[in-house]
């Protein structure tokens, strides 16, 4: 009996590999012509100033939908394109059309707000990252002031040096720079020392666990260690009126998350612009374009 446990354990265990070795291969192989077939687009999430209720910015979030694969979620592809180096010509797009977002909100006279991009380590790395910004950054004519980056702690794993230098030449630009997913990670203080952040964006886990003394204990810990450095602290994912109301309590700077908006297809997020800097009102409901 235990010999064929065993020989049944092997063989799940391989097919469950083959299935993602598989996986892995399909998505790559289509990321490959994923910009060239134009299947990528991005949404925006708004974040919000807990104590006003006030826009305060937004997130741009890349997404894929694919002819074989359908909607393929970042996590399953963005890990991906670091791999295979397609991250440099995805991260490349997003960017540019981010700048090209902010050019289109000054022209149709809407409120600008800053955009925070997600940048990969792998992209830090790339010893003409910070060159490239400037060049795009140039090209759209953007106030760097609308203009953010987020990084991870996986930024840590990387090529320390060049990581820095590309850093200081983005900051020398005037681009802020936040600390995503902060708290999941084994580097948080390293990285807090060592690069210059503005921001900490502390991890939907502790956000989730509003409610538990231990976690809100952290987070507590963690807004008045970010007041003592004069960083400003966001909270991911937010869900509940019970979460944003402990957030309000300890003070917490800025929310994004479904209970406030889900990111929104360019064109709802447009709509979402007009509605809520003009009439004052309550986030819209029914208007054209979708949730992603
Ligand atoms: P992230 O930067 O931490 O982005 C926040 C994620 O949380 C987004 O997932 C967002 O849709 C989701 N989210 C926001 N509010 C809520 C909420 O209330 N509940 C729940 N359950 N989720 C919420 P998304 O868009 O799937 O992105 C996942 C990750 O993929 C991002 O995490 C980021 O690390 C990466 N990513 C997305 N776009 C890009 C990109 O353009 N470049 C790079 N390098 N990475 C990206
Ligand atoms: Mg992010
Ligand atoms: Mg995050
Ligand atoms: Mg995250």
């Amino acid at each position: 009996k235990e010999d064929k446990d065993e020989e049944y354990n092997i063989r799940f265990f391989t097919s469950e590999m083959e299935k993602e070795v598989q996986e892995r291969f399909m998505i790559e192989t289509q990321l490959r012509k994923a910009l060239e077939n134009q299947e990528l687009s991005l949404c925006f999430q708004p974040i919000v100033e807990i104590s006003k209720n006030k826009l305060e910015g937004a997130e741009a979030l890349l997404r894929w939908k694919n002819v074989k694969l359908g909607f393929v979620p970042p996590e399953k592809f963005i890990s991906i394109a670091e791999e295979t180096g397609l991250i440099h010509s995805i991260g490349k797009y997003v960017l540019e059309n981010v700048c090209n977002f902010i050019k289109s909100m000054e022209r149709k006279g809407l409120p600008l707000i800053p955009v925070a991009v997600n940048i990969s380590a792998k992209q830090l790395e790339n010893r003409n990252f910070a060159e490239t910004v400037k060049s795009i950054i140039e090209y759209y004519q953007i106030d760097t002031r609308y203009l953010e980056f987020e990084i991870t702690e996986s930024v840590s794993a990387g090529n320390m040096k060049r990581i820095k230098e590309n850093i200081e030449k983005i900051k020398d630009l005037g681009i802020k720079l936040s600390m995503d997913d902060f708290g999941t990670g084994y580097s948080s203080f390293a990285m807090l020392l060592n690069l210059q952040i503005d921001k900490l964006k502390i991890d939907k886990m502790f956000i989730d666990n509003i409610g538990k003394m231990r976690e809100e204990k952290i987070i507590r810990t963690i807004l008045s260690m970010a007041k003592e450095l004069g960083l400003k602290v966001v909270a991911e994912g937010i869900e509940t009126e019970k979460q944003l109301k402990f957030l309000k309590d300890v003070s917490c700077d800025y929310g994004q998350g479904y209970l406030f908006n889900r990111p929104m297809d360019i064109n709802m997020f447009e709509e979402y612009l007009k509605i809520r800097c003009y009439s004052k009102g309550k986030s819209p409901d029914n208007f054209s374009g979708s949730v992603c």
